[in-house]
């Protein structure tokens, strides 16, 4: 019998017991394909309970900058690829970029997020000048950047001028799957060498992927637990795959709301202290899917700070939501959401708690 911490269990911790602190293939595969209710909601409680030795109820907030959405990869899930001539197209100034960050700041986000395509016309000298002005601005905020597959040197260099934590999902650990979802000029094994630099580097780095997109089966979903346990990410992104119209995949299912809970409470019992989001793509999926990954053992919220004028151009997938609020409205209707369902908004910057 082990505690939650995956530690012997003493008397005094019985409360916190889990199911196990190692899953064997043959139980994750059934957490997967099983459609009974009572046993995912076991599984819930049993990520929430693991979630809060570590957490306890507080929610990080971290604020989103979409900064911009040109990329030059042509991932066949993703609205904003290359080849979709339908997107119109932006990229924010610097100073647009340290607008967003002030407003955080007034709003109390102590961790600025940004995001992007691959921009070319964001180089890496480029990045490392935005990194480091935010850096003197903002000299105690975390600085995350999500900005795709780039060289050792860059991750450092960005490191370096002051970027603290790095989100690369991996999309899917499984290299025929990766295939079919990429084209050609991408590879696996790059992405993976890319989360592996960025490790070593010294960011806290997130790994993650999408529940639910074509051709993904039960056995990949596996495999994409088992690689996130090999790299011990400090954070784990995990949404349903959404259709986008004007993609090649715009005609496929979206992922499972229940499946994608699922995926959350087994990466919280297999990777205690991750910083979990409820993905922005949980709630375009059900009204109340953030705050249900949440109950599922999630603990951050990416609200946005973008400009309300670029939000709807920031097109991943059809219907996001939150495309028409501002900054401070989406502040204050997380915080809302999160306290209705029994959790604590933490404003601080809530690293990991390695
Ligand atoms: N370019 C950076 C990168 O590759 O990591 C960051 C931006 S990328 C658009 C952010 C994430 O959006 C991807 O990692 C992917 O998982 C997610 N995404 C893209 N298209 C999506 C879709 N159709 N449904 C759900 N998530 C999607």
């Amino acid at each position: 019998m082990f505690d939650a911490k995956g530690g012997a269990a003493s008397p005094s911790t019985a409360e916190l017991r889990i199911p196990a602190p190692r899953l064997s293939d043959a139980e994750i595969l059934r957490y997967i394909t099983s459609g009974d209710p009572d046993e995912a909601e076991k599984l819930f409680d049993a990520a929430r309970r693991v979630r809060e030795v570590h957490y306890s109820n507080d929610v990080y907030f971290r604020g989103l900058i979409e900064f911009t959405n040109y990329c030059k990869n042509d991932c066949y899930y993703c609205g904003i690829r290359r080849s979709n001539s339908n997107v119109e197209r932006y990229r924010l100034s610097l100073d647009e970029i340290i607008a967003c960050c002030r407003m955080g700041d007034l709003l109390g986000y102590k961790t600025f997020v940004l995001q992007g395509g691959e921009d070319p016309a964001f180089s890496g000298e480029k990045i490392v000048e935005i990194v480091s002005t935010i850096r003197r601005q903002f000299p105690d905020h975390a600085i995350t950047l999500s900005i795709g597959e780039k060289s050792r040197d860059s991750y450092e260099a960005f490191f370096r001028a002051g970027a603290n934590r790095y989100l690369l999902r991996h999309e899917t650990a499984n290299e025929e799957h990766y295939r079919k979802l990429h084209p050609e000029t991408m590879s696996l094994r790059e992405r993976k060498k890319c989360l592996y630099d960025l490790k070593e580097t010294g960011y806290q780095v997130g790994a993650g992927f999408m529940v639910g997109t074509p051709f993904q089966t039960p056995e990949n979903l596996l495999e994409d637990l088992r690689f996130i346990e090999e790299l011990g990410p400090h954070m784990v992104g995990i949404g349903p795959f959404i259709p986008q119209a004007d993609t090649p995949f715009g005609n496929y299912p979206q992922g499972s709301l229940e499946l994608t809970l699922r995926m959350v409470a087994l990466t919280r019992l297999l990777l205690p202290r991750a910083l979990i989001p409820a993905t922005t793509a949980l709630g375009t999926i059900s009204s109340e899917g953030r705050e249900r990954g949440l109950m599922a053992g999630a603990n951050v919220v990416m609200p946005n700070l973008s400009p309300k004028a670029v939000r709807k151009l920031y097109a991943l997938y059809d219907n996001k939501i939150c495309t028409g609020d501002e900054a401070a409205e989406c502040r204050l209707c997380m915080e809302g959401r999160i306290r209705n369902f029994g959790f604590a908004p933490n404003m601080a910057r809530g690293d990991y708690a390695g």
